[in-house]
């Protein structure tokens, strides 16, 4: 893992030199994704449908432009988002009658939809998500797949019968990012965000958040409950068995390339990025090592075990260019490919291949034994997860006073709003709630000192 102080020059560095994004574009916060960088963000995605298609969502695509009038629906969320803004007033030479804004996220797109769409209880519950480009106008500095202008996002959207039945959604949301985040190689934290910092128009909002090197967490997923907020203005009602008409429940739970950002800084390291075996482009990269005579030979050895890796199911390349083994190494560690495969004349006599992982264990594999490098990929994802794991777990403190210390804090809190503030300010951090699932708490709130009901965790965040 970096150290904290290199950071951030490392990071902003290494998403251009691993050919993540090219950042040259003129418009601020609007990067490019560059052919490995978008092959990585779509073999995230396809995580992300596996999940949804395994739990009956279904994908749909809404337009990018939304009719004022659908956003002004819901006060809350106009409050919310209306600094962040990008507004079309003009199309060709004419001023539209009515201004349209690129979505900063889809609710009031869909929900004057869903309105149309939802009839009786047996349409119910509707469980949709969609995976598009997002735009709000960040005045903050931005950060390539951290803070940007135009966002690659996932949202999942529902409506329920009841109360009740959202919350099932929600739990299952959480299983969702249990399955989904592991797979990445992530460890996280779920905290229900405090009343002052949930989603604009939520009932109660869910943040997921990750610990970065710099010991600020990362926001990667939200999961938001909305009860009927949303529901009664767009009037999403259905006919319920008894034949009276009900206003909807809804949730939504949303993830975007921040999991990209996520991915590279905490598993990164001096020699480049590390990627998960379940997201890299490319799994085993095959490495000629040429000596004179041997050629022939030795191509046609690399063809037939890639051949062979193939078959496995891994994405496999040979690295025939016209560079030394040394600066071939070096690339594909700085890309994070997990698995390297080295190919020599000796290996060829050893009936063997010679392999090393991103992480730095080497070792022989007999060639009729090839399959072991899917266990060697397991084991390396493990061992990825368990570093970031152990750094996490280091860096969460529960305190009993406030006490300015690095990472994540968890203090006890009574639970009113001022005092929390107060613990904003004393330590110069941000809440990010309270712990899930719930932590039973004893002690006395670290502000007021009266009887503390639960925790408040604090963090520097980005
Ligand atoms: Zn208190």
């Amino acid at each position: 893992m970096i150290d904290k102080e290199k950071f951030d020059d490392w990071y902003n560095e290494i998403v251009e030199t691993a050919e993540l994004c090219d950042k040259r574009y003129p418009i601020k916060g609007m990067n490019i994704w560059k052919p490995y960088g978008w092959k990585i963000m779509q073999n995230i995605d396809a995580l992300i449908r596996y999940e949804m298609e395994r739990t009956g969502h279904n994908e749909v695509y809404f337009p990018l432009l939304i009719p004022e009038s659908y956003f002004k629906k819901e006060e809350e969320h106009i409050r919310g988002f209306s600094a962040e803004v990008y507004w079309v007033t003009h199309a060709g030479k004419n001023e539209l009658e009515e201004r349209l804004l690129l979505r900063p996220t889809s609710e009031t797109a869909l929900y004057s939809i869903f309105s149309l769409w939802i009839r009786s209880h047996a349409d119910l519950p509707l469980k949709t998500f969609q995976i598009v480009n997002t735009f709000r106008y960040e005045t903050k500095m931005t950060k390539a797949f951290i803070r940007v202008r135009e966002i690659h996002f996932f949202e999942a959207h529902t409506c329920h019968a009841d109360y009740e039945d959202a919350e099932r959604q929600i739990k299952e949301d959480l299983e969702i990012a249990e399955r989904f985040f592991k797979k990445l190689c992530l460890p996280f934290i779920v905290s229900k965000r405090p009343d002052w910092d949930k989603f604009a128009g939520a009932y109660y909002s869910i943040g997921i958040d990750v610990l970065m090197p710099s010991m600020k967490t990362l926001q990667v997923g939200s999961i938001h409950q909305y009860k009927q907020n949303f529901s009664k203005p767009f009037e999403i009602k259905y006919e319920g068995k008894d034949g009276k008409h009900y206003y909807c429940h809804q949730t939504t739970y949303g993830m975007s390339e921040r999991v990209l950002g996520a991915i590279v800084g905490i598993h990164g390291d001096e020699k480049g990025i590390k990627l998960p075996s379940s997201i890299a482009p490319i799994k085993v990269v095959i490495i000629p090592i040429i000596f004179k005579g041997w050629e022939e030979k030795i191509m046609e050895e690399c063809r037939k075990i890639k051949e062979e890796i193939e078959k496995l199911g891994l994405s496999c390349h040979i690295d025939d260019r016209d560079k030394t083994p040394g600066n071939k190494f070096y690339d594909w560690e700085l890309k994070g490919v997990p698995l390297r495969v080295e190919i020599g004349p000796k290996d060829i006599e050893n009936k063997v291949i010679s392999i090393a992982t991103r992480d730095g264990i080497k070792k022989k594999i007999p060639v009729n034994e090839i399959e072991k490098l899917k266990e060697e990929l397991e084991e390396y994802d493990k061992r990825i997860y368990a570093e970031a794991e152990k750094f996490l777990k280091e860096n969460i403190h529960v305190l009993k006073e406030v006490e300015s210390r690095e990472g994540i804090l968890e203090l006890p809190w009574c639970g009113k709003e001022e005092c929390g503030i107060k613990m904003e300010e004393e330590l110069d951090m941000k809440s990010l709630g309270t712990p899930l699932p719930e932590k039973e708490c004893n002690e006395k709130c670290a502000i007021c000192k009266e009887k503390a009901t639960t925790w408040l965790r604090l963090a520097k965040t980005y």
